[in-house]
């Protein structure tokens, strides 16, 4: 499972593919995610109960 940051909208993603446009904004300009940046995502996830993607 790879992790996505965007430099454009800090949205944090995750994805079994490769990903080269923010699903959020739709820009080009993806960094992996850091450790906290990940962190802070599982937590968003857990909080909110988001089902919608399988990572
Ligand atoms: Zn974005």
């Amino acid at each position: 499972m790879n992790y996505f940051t965007c430099n454009i909208c800090r949205y944090t993603f995750c994805t079994e593919e490769e990903c080269e446009r923010c699903p959020d904004c739709g820009k080009k300009d993806l960094r992996p995610a850091t450790e906290e940046e990940i962190a802070q995502y599982q937590k968003f996830r857990e909080e909110f109960k988001d089902n919608k993607s399988n990572c």
